[in-house]
């Protein structure tokens, strides 16, 4: 037989035909030389740009000291950690995780162990909702559910019933005696960044003090300051029992977490979860250096207001451009532009001008700049923006007259 493929990585991803050698704040330097302004900030990962000189530091000098350690022994920096996100939320304890995915699975095994520990392990199931992005292991695909990832993996694992986002009947409908919690994001991102009013999260608070039940927020892609506050749980106005996070938390390093209240964490006992890698000090050590600079005064104030003046000047480019574009919406940096062109096509074109966003579900394509983006960043960006809508009109025009 012969080996066929040019690459030997796994063809799960359709990646464009580019890569890189270096990145500084919200650029990249491509292996073609070329500029490009990072509006996907690895899939908002790289909150804090690229090369963060005090990340680099933090990184640099725990790289000097101790690489791994198992979770056999004390682990003082990521107290220090749990610490500092338990002061500025609701939880009381964590776990570090090394995905968001991971984050997420300890979410679940909490908020079904809370029940088995009062006495109920037939309390296991958890409401989701459609449009919802949870990760790729099998427990969190099957609460994902959507049929286009898990198709061919067998049946999808038991306990979740998902109905639709926004329909407070149709939650009260799916609660039952084997209802263990309700699972939501606070804003969907790869579900095309859309999100229920705030009245809707209000209302599931309310039904789950009323059933015993426990809230769990993920918060992989909204947390770690990318909608306008550190938790996006904080601009709701609701408290989850549970959340995850992961992506910006080490600002480009794995890690997650999952964060809970000493009630909601109460059936975990030693022996009940574990992690080889979750919690390794390389990790936590870009983590805790991620919150020295988020934590210091004005750094969300500055996020708003960047919000504010993209989300402006896309307001603008979408009326210009109808025909390509119909609506901005999002929180802080986590901005949908939905599209009149299929989303893929703007993706090329705005790659075609040096400028990468990522697509998401409802044809949507997401503006994830890193949080310390400039001002003239921004103007440059949508000035790209207004460059690729021209080119899009053009050839829509084109098309319009052949036929
Ligand atoms: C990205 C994402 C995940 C999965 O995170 P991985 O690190 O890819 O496992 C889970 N939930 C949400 C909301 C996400 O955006």
């Amino acid at each position: 037989m012969t080996k066929a493929a040019a690459s030997h990585l796994l063809p799960v991803f359709a990646r464009a035909d580019l890569a890189f050698e270096s990145g500084e704040g919200a650029w990249l330097v491509g292996t073609d030389g070329e500029r490009y302004l990072d509006f996907t900030s690895g899939v908002a990962v790289n909150a804090l740009g690229h090369c963060h000189p005090h990340l680099v530091e933090a990184l640099q000098a725990q790289a000097t000291k101790l690489w791994h350690m198992s979770n056999l022994f004390k682990s003082p920096d990521g107290e220090r950690l749990a610490a500092r996100l338990c002061e500025q939320s609701f939880a009381d304890f964590v776990f570090f995780a090394n995905s968001g995915a991971e984050a997420m699975e300890c979410v679940i095994k909490v908020t079904r162990k809370y029940h088995a520990a009062k006495g109920h392990p037939e309390r296991y199931r958890i409401i989701t909702f459609e449009g919802a992005f949870h990760g790729r292991t099998l427990a969190t695909l099957a609460a994902t559910g959507s049929p286009k990832y898990l198709d061919g993996f067998g049946p999808p694992m038991d306990g979740f019933d998902q109905v639709p986002l926004g329909d407070i009947e149709a939650v009260k409908k799916a609660i039952g005696p084997d209802t263990a919690g309700i699972l939501i994001e606070p804003l969907q991102g790869e579900g095309g960044v859309r999100s229920p009013p705030h009245a809707f999260f209000r209302a599931l608070r309310q039904l789950c003090d009323e059933n015993g039940l426990l809230l769990a927020f993920d918060e992989v892609q909204t947390g770690m300051g990318r909608t306008g506050d550190l938790f996006a749980y904080k601009r709701i106005g609701v408290t989850p029992d549970v959340m995850s996070l992961a992506k910006a938390l080490g600002g480009g390093f794995p890690i997650g977490a999952c964060l809970a209240t000493a009630e909601a964490a109460s059936g975990m006992t030693p022996g009940s979860h574990g992690s080889t890698f979750g919690g390794n000090p390389l990790a936590v050590a870009a983590a805790n250096a991620v919150l020295d600079v988020m934590l210091k005064p004005g750094f969300f104030e500055r996020t708003q207001k960047m919000s504010l003046l993209l989300k402006q000047k896309l307001a603008s480019v979408v009326d210009r451009h109808p025909d390509v574009l119909s609506d901005v919406r999002g929180e802080g940096l986590l901005i949908g532009l939905k599209a009149v062109v299929p989303s893929g096509d703007l993706v090329a074109a705005l790659r075609d001008e040096k400028l990468l966003t990522v697509g998401a579900g409802e044809n949507v394509v997401r503006f994830l700049p890193p949080l310390i983006v400039s001002e003239a960043e921004i103007e440059e960006s949508v000035q790209r923006l207004e460059q690729a809508c021209v080119k899009l009109s053009a050839a829509a025009a084109k098309k319009e007259t052949a036929q």
